[in-house]
């Protein structure tokens, strides 16, 4: 298990004060025994691949591109490392599940999962067990799924829908994306218990074929935060949930990225979920 982290991740930035350092700085003190890796800036070729030039031009303007890039390389870093077979979890800001391709909103500017999902799926091309190449998709149409090696799960456990994401994925079909407990952006969560969340994190990985596990981890459904739902002990649950899953799929290839949480409490609900993660 590799914590993939820089303390550049807790510089201040202009954003709404509670998406605050201490939102990455007080996990990186509580998650201190594990193995902690320096992630590089996303590279504007691998960010180009989801995000229109007039987009990253609207970052770069908002004087966001660098700590974007930055949380952007974090994903990539702990895909690569999932990729290889170990656990990773990305201890990134700022967030990224609400940006889609040409617009951002919710305290996000790049969306660090789907730039690491793109990297992956080209890294996996046609197959893990190095298969040769398939022919090369052409264009922006719909992409077929199915077929070995090129599949990934999305488990998006933030309190908000992961509508960013979705759109970036709608016509691909190798990615799943469930948005645990936001049933539909109307937030039907609020009609649900703990039991009834984590059951729907075991169906979604019960019901998904994958080679890939990613995990959109926001925390802001915690008992205390803006979600009022789960407890740390249901966040370590979560953990081994997706673990298990990660194991009997895909031979444990899964990875983790930081979305939302707000309350004080984040740097336990982290190290809870990392714990079943690892
Ligand atoms: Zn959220």
């Amino acid at each position: 298990m590799k914590v993939v982290y820089s303390e550049r991740f807790a510089e201040r930035y202009t954003t709404n004060p509670v998406e605050s350092p201490d939102r990455v700085r007080l996990p990186a003190r509580e998650l201190a025994g594990y193995e902690f890796v320096e992630p590089p800036q996303a590279s504007l070729e691998d960010v180009s691949r989801i995000h229109s030039r007039e987009h990253i031009e609207r970052v770069r303007e908002k004087g966001m591109l660098a700590p974007a890039l930055l949380a952007a390389g974090g994903a990539c870093r702990a895909a690569e490392i999932a990729l290889r077979g170990e656990a990773a979890f990305a201890l990134v800001r700022p967030p990224g599940h609400h940006a889609a391709s040409d617009h951002a909103w919710g305290m996000c500017y790049l969306n660090n999962v789907a730039i690491a999902v793109r990297m992956a799926l080209d890294r996996m091309g046609g197959g893990m067990g190095g298969e040769a190449e398939g022919p090369k998709e052409a264009g922006l149409g719909r992409r077929r799924g199915g077929g070995s090696g090129g599949r990934v799960l999305i488990v998006d456990i933030d309190l908000h829908f992961g509508d960013g994401t979705v759109s970036i994925f709608r016509w691909d079909e190798r990615v799943r994306i469930a948005n645990v407990g936001a049933i539909d952006p109307g937030f039907d969560y609020l009609t649900l218990d703990p039991a009834g969340y984590i059951g729907q994190v075991e169906r979604a990985v019960a019901e998904s074929e994958f080679d890939l596990l990613a995990v959109s981890a926001g925390f802001d459904t915690y008992l205390l935060d803006w979600g009022g739902l789960l407890d740390l002990s249901d966040y370590e649950e979560i953990g081994r949930i997706l673990k298990e899953g990660a194991e009997e799929r895909c031979s444990g290839r899964r990875f983790a990225v930081l979305e939302g949480g707000y309350h004080q409490d984040l740097r336990l609900c982290v190290k809870g979920f990392v714990r079943g993660f690892e």
